[in-house]
């Protein structure tokens, strides 16, 4: 067993036993998804147990799904990987609760340049996305030091424009390794 199993074991036990064999059988075994992914995914579910929602299966897998995911995905592909894992579900269930967990900011949802699909992932660690015009490939990107102008620049404009920015999404558009 690896280090990061037992610590997750130490925070998942604390969770009801349904949801604990759920996460055994679904996200362990998925060597894909990082420690900061397992905890965001804890950490996700949790909440909604705080809010009083109900963590349906379905809601538990929208969000493991997305937890595995290094890019945003649309939700036809949500729904595909579901189909794939053997998921029986209605597609209309699926974009329901997609939608209800975008409304309780568990993930986000964005539209990117030329594509006429919203794509999600995962509420985490804020980031800018990088966009391939040619291929369409998505990249994520933590920007430190543009971070840090953009701070300065909140600070200005409210002392200038009384207006207090909340939040930023930046998208920079261009040609991937691939494709120049
Ligand atoms: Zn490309
Ligand atoms: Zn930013």
């Amino acid at each position: 067993m690896i280090k990061s199993d037992i610590i997750i074991f130490a925070t998942v036990s604390q969770y009801p036993k349904a949801l604990y064999f759920y996460y055994l059988q679904h996200c362990r075994i998925d060597n894909k998804i990082t420690l900061m992914k397992n905890n965001t995914y804890i950490q996700l579910i949790k909440r909604l147990e705080d809010d009083g929602e109900n963590i349906t299966p379905i809601r538990q897998k929208i969000i493991s799904i997305l937890c595995t995911e290094v890019k945003p995905i649309s939700s036809r592909e949500i729904l595909n990987k579901m189909t794939e894992e053997g998921v029986s579900v209605h597609r209309a269930t699926v974009y329901r609760d997609i939608d209800f967990c975008e409304k309780r900011g568990l993930i986000n949802s964005y539209m990117f340049k030329d594509k006429p699909v919203v794509f999600y992932e995962i509420a985490g660690e804020h980031h800018h996305h990088v966009i391939c015009d040619v291929c369409g490939e998505i990249q994520i990107i933590f920007p430190n030091k543009i971070e840090k102008s953009i701070k300065d620049f909140e600070k200005d404009f409210l002392k200038s424009n009384n207006f207090k920015i909340n939040s930023h999404r930046i998208k920079f558009y261009g040609q991937c390794d691939k494709c120049q």
